[in-house]
């Protein structure tokens, strides 16, 4: 079909997107419209752990719908029940809530942050956040956030967010005061460009945290469920936070999320928390066999050697173009380029020929590179091959 004769201008504008209709994946690799191949180093936004169509999540698919989809959120079902112990026996938390995406899951962490304030700490509901940081488009999670230009195009925000600096624990103390009820951060700030907080700041935080009696909030929406090359990234800094949320990679490509916290935490009372979607058996049962699949003897050693492939690689290139280095973890993983090119490359490996490339320029002066959890070195090395022709090309 041409491109045209799909009903595009029928979907409401929010981005500029360009006029491909993609139509079928397969691990590493996108096809559009016209057949042509796409080498996919974005992969739904660091959603697709297992790349396009894993065969685990087709099987788990075709088996959960043919016996049950949805018996509401006021029942028990077997794959929501599987999916929370399977969280809960692998992580630093006791209980689960699920959610349909990422900023839902924060919005939970949020209200129960807010609940636990009101039941222990006087009242106090601020949630100290950080600047650069991405907590999702909701109202709430927006407030949260600190993305330039955020605080006003929705005006009036959600109170209650002050915003320190990440990596630096003098700022975060600054801000704690009767009020605060938590600390809530990214422990690799995604869309600010994969900045990493250091090891020694996130221990900084549990001391700190600690010491007022407020709570730790991981957002692991986009660093979580192997991305880091760990089940979670607060695991890298040996710590235990109070409340996780998960979304993107722990359903592998369909809308799943989580919100985990301590025993301790879990205030909620019936009626303060729910959700129509909330736990469907479809949804959990592709994200117990995505959990099942990251903690296969093996597969987190192979991420993490992904991982350390590819930063090899960028750094090399880094060198050979006089570019600023790389950053990240795991596969989460960022070229710094050091000039606003970013947005120029990833327009150009797209209209490679004959297969094009897909990356992401979360900041205009750098790549993120956030492939398959199950990416091969020898399409890494492709990638590099692909991104020099571009160089080559500006
Ligand atoms: C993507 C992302 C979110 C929002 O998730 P949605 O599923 O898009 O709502 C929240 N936090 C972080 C760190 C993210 O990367």
């Amino acid at each position: 079909m041409h491109f045209n004769e799909y009903p595009t201008q029928s979907l409401m504008y929010i981005a500029n997107r360009p006029e491909i209709v993609f139509t079928r994946g397969a691990g590493s690799w996108l096809f559009d419209h016209e057949g042509k191949r796409y080498l996919d180093f974005i992969q739904g936004w660091a959603v697709n752990s297992l790349g396009h169509c894993h065969p685990a999540m087709i099987e788990a698919l075709e088996k959960q719908a043919r016996v049950l989809i949805n018996p509401s959120p006021a029942f028990y079902n077997e794959p929501m029940a599987q999916l929370a112990g399977l969280l809960t026996a692998h992580s630093a938390f006791d209980k689960v809530f699920f959610a349909n995406s990422g900023a839902e899951a924060n919005e939970g962490a949020i209200k129960l942050a807010r609940k636990w304030g009101k039941k222990f700490k006087n009242g106090a509901y601020e949630i100290v956040t950080f600047d650069q940081s991405f907590h999702g488009r909701t109202l709430a999670t927006m407030s949260a956030s600190g993305k330039a230009g955020w605080d006003t195009i929705y005006a009036p925000q959600v109170p209650g967010f002050p915003k320190a600096q990440l990596n630096d624990i003098a700022s975060v103390e600054r801000l704690i005061g009767e009020k605060t009820v938590a600390v809530m951060l990214e422990p690799i700030q995604g869309e600010a460009g994969v900045i990493p907080a250091t090891r020694a700041f996130m221990r900084e935080l549990r001391a700190v945290t600690e010491k007022h009696g407020v709570l730790l909030i991981v957002d692991e929406v986009q660093s979580g469920c192997g991305r880091a090359g760990t089940l979670f990234a607060y695991e890298l800094a040996g710590i235990e936070p109070d409340i996780m949320t998960l979304g993107k990679g722990i359903g592998g490509g369909v809308p799943l999320a989580a919100l985990l916290a301590k025993e301790a935490v879990t205030v909620f009372e019936a009626g303060d928390q729910g959700g129509t979607y909330n736990g469907n058996p479809l949804m959990t049962a592709v994200g117990h066999a995505v959990i099942s699949q990251l903690l296969a003897p093996g597969f987190l050693e192979d991420v993490r050697a992904r991982g350390e492939y590819l930063r090899t690689k960028l750094l090399e290139l880094s060198a050979e173009r006089g570019f600023e280095g790389e950053r990240g973890e795991g596969l989460l993983r960022a070229l710094v380029l050091g000039k606003d090119i970013g947005p120029q490359i990833v327009e150009r490996a797209r209209q490679l020929q004959p297969d094009g490339l897909l990356l992401n320029s979360a900041r205009p002066n750098s790549l993120r590179f956030m492939p398959a959890l199950t990416v091969t070195n020898e399409e890494i090395d492709q990638m590099m091959v692909m991104l020099r022709t571009v160089l080559d090309s500006l």
